[in-house]
């Protein structure tokens, strides 16, 4: 179990994915099964909940919102359904809800996606924006965030280009485009919601930030600090590393 609980009743996460069927390019749902196993392993009891478009969404059972990435065509189809679910995501972001949005995920929270065929409206939770760009930014991608030592590795596969106005970025670029090729910086922080475009398996890859998601979405359901019991990551680590030492320290 997680130190610093005294927990007498058995203690559970709810994680709600959405739209699956529409939003899932790249195995994100990989990401899912990671958050479920981590916990499992602590004893941490996780059920996850699949919304398709036409259910109804009850925020305040949820703990993780994973939002993953899809094609513009599919991102124009969820538009117009999160219009509906907008205020009541609203609600939970400030409250704090955890909520990981992945590539096309991740443009759908801010204001809006203009692409070439069209303007995708996004739910307007963090405030920026995405413009489609002229190629696409397809490459491995190393990042450092400011919450762990670790670096972020993953994959990067965007033609949008995304602008996070006075937004905390997730990490500073080491090795590849990140937002928008510009800025060198990747991915937002907002409250709880963590944008990205690192794509599946992001979180086998990144176990650190694996456990920051289940941490933060623990503290906020049962109120107290959260550490959570170190796993044996030998395996994840020699990943990650692998990565690392193949991008980012080309040169060094
Ligand atoms: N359709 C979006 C883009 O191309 C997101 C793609 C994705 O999720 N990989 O920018």
């Amino acid at each position: 179990l997680a130190y610093a609980i005294h927990w007498e009743e058995s203690i559970k996460i709810i994680i709600g994915h959405l739209y699956p069927d529409l939003l899932n390019l790249y195995g994100d749902r990989g990401n899912i099964q990671c958050m479920m196993k981590r916990c499992e392993w602590r004893g941490i009891e996780a059920e996850t909940i699949e919304y398709q478009l036409e259910d109804e969404i009850d925020f305040s059972r949820l703990d993780i919102v994973l939002l993953g990435g899809g094609s513009d065509r599919e991102q124009m189809l969820v538009c117009e359904k999160l219009k509906t679910i907008r205020s009541d995501f609203k609600n939970y972001v400030e409250d704090n809800g955890v909520v990981i949005a992945i590539c096309g995920g991740y443009q759908l929270l801010g204001n809006y996606y203009m692409t070439d065929s069209g303007n995708i409206e996004g739910l307007g939770l963090v405030d920026l924006h995405t413009e489609q760009g002229r190629d696409r930014l397809i490459q491995n991608i190393v990042i450092k965030s400011e919450l762990f030592d670790t670096p972020i590795v993953g994959f990067e596969n965007h033609g949008g280009r995304t602008f996070i106005n006075k937004n905390k970025p997730l990490g500073k670029v080491l090795y590849g485009s990140g937002n928008n090729g510009e800025t060198g910086y990747e991915g937002v922080i907002y409250k709880n919601v963590i944008g990205t475009y690192l794509h599946g398996p992001l979180l086998p890859k990144n176990p650190k930030l694996c456990d920051y998601l289940i941490s933060r979405a623990l503290e906020r359901r049962y109120g107290e600090i959260v550490e959570l019991e170190p796993l044996d990551d030998t395996q994840e680590m020699e990943a990650n590393q692998y990565i690392v030492n193949r991008f980012a320290k080309r040169g060094n």
